[in-house]
């Protein structure tokens, strides 16, 4: 995937920890960036900081107001390069049959519905536009394995937000990027601070990140030993295919993308 020099950006959780950071990054280049975020004394902080920034009070749950910021952004911008879903909140914590679905299904109205929202509101105009452009959702390394115990929805819900990022790229057009950024442990104010504090500082992940997002890479990486966890999945996932599944040359036949090519072709 193309490289690309965006000068515009929207952040949803904009105003604090990795959004903030990478708004810092990319204004640094000299990225116009709009703060999406809970209205408050944290987003007017945050663009008061930031020399240049555009706050705009949202509620990323609510599709009206992520509607609204799309359209607040392109009469601000004009056009829009960069847009990030990245609100999130911390999770429920309890055995998974402990936590009362009602707070699962609120964690999910921001950590999957406000990536879903973002996503709705912004692509049909990024389309539009002819200039390139992408959008990044938020995921997690708890979007691969399990690193926070007693997460259940936390841990969900970056699952389902690594799942509608695939498939959202599958449906867009090649200028219109999409990618999941992969965050580790990060010290910012997402869960209590003597926990945070011990996850990588906050600057240098921004570092990290920003010239993955220009980039226009599919996955946006920084902390190494994900890999580790990751294939432990992987071999186990592996072990399980090679002991029982169909080895895949006898199985080609159910290969939904395989079969769906042919019919296309014979068509
Ligand atoms: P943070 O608390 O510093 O930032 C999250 C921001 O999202 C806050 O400014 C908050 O006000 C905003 N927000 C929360 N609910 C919102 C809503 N309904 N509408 C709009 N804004 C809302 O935490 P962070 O660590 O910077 O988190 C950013 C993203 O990174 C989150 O999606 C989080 O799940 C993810 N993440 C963080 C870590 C980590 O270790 N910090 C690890 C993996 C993933």
């Amino acid at each position: 995937m193309n490289g690309f020099a965006p000068r515009t950006a929207v952040i949803t959780g904009g105003a604090s920890g990795i959004g903030f950071a990478i708004a810092k990054d990319l204004a640094a280049r000299g990225v116009q960036v709009m703060l999406a975020d809970l209205p408050g004394a944290g987003l007017e902080e945050a663009s008061r900081l930031l020399d240049g920034a555009i706050p705009q009070p949202c509620d990323v749950s609510d599709l009206t107001q992520v509607e609204a910021l799309a359209e607040a952004a392109f009469e601000q911008f004009g056009e829009v390069h960069l847009v990030l879903n990245n609100a999130g909140q911390g999770g429920v914590h309890g055995k998974m049959w402990e936590v009362d679905p009602a707070q699962a299904r609120a964690h999910f109205d921001v950590n999957f519905w406000g990536v879903w929202h973002g996503c709705k509101a912004f692509a049909p105009r990024l389309i539009e536009q002819d200039a390139p452009s992408a959008i990044y959702n938020t995921g997690s390394e708890n979007s691969w394995f399990c690193a926070v115990r007693q997460s259940a929805a936390y841990i969900a819900a970056k699952h389902a937000v690594l799942g509608l990022t695939e498939s959202l790229r599958e449906d867009l057009p090649p200028h219109v990027h999409a990618g999941l950024i992969i965050p580790g442990w990060v010290f910012t104010p997402l869960g209590p601070e003597q926990f945070m504090k011990l996850g990588m500082p906050v600057e240098d992940y921004a570092r990290i990140v920003v010239p993955q997002l220009l980039a226009r890479r599919r996955f946006v990486v920084s902390h190494g030993y994900n890999m580790v966890r990751i294939n432990e999945r992987m071999d186990e996932l592996a072990a399980s295919y090679a002991e029982y599944a169909l080895p895949p040359e006898e199985d080609a036949k159910y290969d939904v993308q395989l079969v769906m090519e042919q019919l296309k072709k014979a068509r």
